[in-house]
């Protein structure tokens, strides 16, 4: 007998990264070399001060359930770290840990969405924020942000999408897939239309805060602090530290809605692990000299990638300002054939093609609300991105 699955299981796409990755691991099983540009973390160790922390922590006896909203050491940490970065002042009931910044988005959505709620999610998307409003009983109203907007919500795009229901605004910068970093402008003009809109909320995504090649990523609580009492800022330490692993993100907001999704961690996770907590704190309260060579590390892999692709036939570069990913148009592949004379018809028919010939994985942006266009992640070894760029150009070149 099979079990009745819940419709809103039925109803939920698997994470697209997650079927991308599964699909590079088959074939590697299968004895093929696949180059994987798909990687959405790091592929730097954790430093070492921060794995000490964690090694103390544990030999100390710092191994027991904590309280859900995370310890108060961690939470310290946290409320200075926006104090000294994005000049915000956050008292200790207004942040809470979860188990990675996703755990936070799911519970925030658990805590604040009745059914048909909408939730605005500008496009390019990271994939997970349209499912995580879907399994809450959320609409997902997806704004088009195009090329030629730089891939950023435009303040009439903003206004066109707000309705009666509209319950949030999710805005992520730097932005995952394309890199686009919205300016202190772009932030002033998008909040004066919030302003309009008193019962429209603002999840504020800045887990790639730290890795910016092009000016400094902002949060709209510190251009905008009057939007204060309705903005949830989530960040977390897997991409800035290298420690997705870990599973430590954090949020800061109103007290009564930190409460609501503390509620849930309650019944859910109970709590994030103590030790990665303590790491977490150490990461934060220590010389973030690791932070910028890691910035600088992907500024480098950045700037190869950009040169080995640069002028390949069919594909549209610009390079991100942030984040570690490329996210080229290929319209200019459309309708292109193989070498064995398929046409192609679409980004993930691009996207196949390239596994198939070049043995490179990269992501299709129908996947990101996109199209057509790839992301391709400078998260990975120097080596490998070298090897993929001049691959894929090679099958690029080949199509007629
Ligand atoms: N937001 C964005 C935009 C991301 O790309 C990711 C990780 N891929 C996350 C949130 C989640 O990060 P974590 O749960 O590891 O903190």
């Amino acid at each position: 007998m099979t079990i009745g699955l819940a419709e809103r299981v039925i109803a939920l796409k698997p994470s697209a990264s997650i079927v991308a990755r599964q699909k590079v691991t088959e074939l590697q099983a299968a004895g093929k070399t696949i180059i994987d540009l798909t990687i959405g973390e790091p592929d730097l160790d954790t430093p070492a001060h921060i794995i000490e922390a964690a090694i103390s922590a544990a030999r100390g006896g710092d191994t027991h359930y904590t309280v859900p909203m995370g310890t108060p050491a961690l939470r310290k940490a946290i409320v200075q770290k926006l104090k000294n970065d994005n000049a915000l002042e956050y008292g200790l009931n207004e942040v809470i840990v979860g188990v990675g910044a996703k755990q936070l988005i799911y519970e925030a959505f658990a805590a604040t969405l009745n059914e048909g709620d909408e939730v605005i999610v500008p496009a390019p998307y990271w994939v997970s924020y349209p499912d995580i409003a879907t399994i809450h009983g959320g609409k997902p109203v997806i704004a088009e942000c195009p090329e030629t907007d730089g891939f950023k919500l435009t303040p009439q795009s903003l206004k066109e999408a707000i309705t009666a229901r509209t319950k949030w605004l999710v805005l992520n910068s730097p932005n995952n897939p394309t890199g686009a970093i919205y300016s202190r402008e772009e932030l002033s003009a998008l909040a004066e239309v919030l302003r309009e809109a008193r019962h429209v909320w603002v999840m504020t995504d800045e887990i790639y805060e730290h890795l910016t090649y092009e000016g400094k990523a902002l949060s709209l609580g510190e251009v905008a602090p009057d939007l204060k009492d309705r903005l949830l800022i989530v960040n977390g330490v897997s991409k800035a530290y290298a420690m997705t692993g870990w599973r430590i993100g954090y949020a800061a907001g109103p007290a009564a809605l930190i409460a609501a999704m503390n509620k849930l961690i309650g019944q859910n996770t109970s709590c994030a692990s103590s030790v990665s907590q303590a790491a977490a704190a150490a990461a934060l309260n220590g010389d973030q000299a690791c932070v910028a060579e890691a910035a600088e590390t992907f500024r480098k892999r950045r700037d190869r990638m950009f040169e080995l692709l640069d002028g390949t036939p069919g594909m549209k570069l610009r390079k991100p300002d942030g984040a570690f990913y490329f996210y080229p148009s290929v319209e200019g592949l459309i309708g292109k054939s193989t070498p064995d004379g398929r046409v192609l018809k679409s980004d993930l028919d691009v996207a196949l093609y390239l596994l198939e010939s070049a043995h490179v994985a990269v992501l299709d942006g129908s996947a990101y609300g996109m199209s057509p266009y790839l992301r391709m992640s400078f998260g990975g070894a120097l080596e490998d991105i070298e090897a993929g760029c001049r691959a894929v150009r090679k099958s690029c070149e080949a199509l007629v």
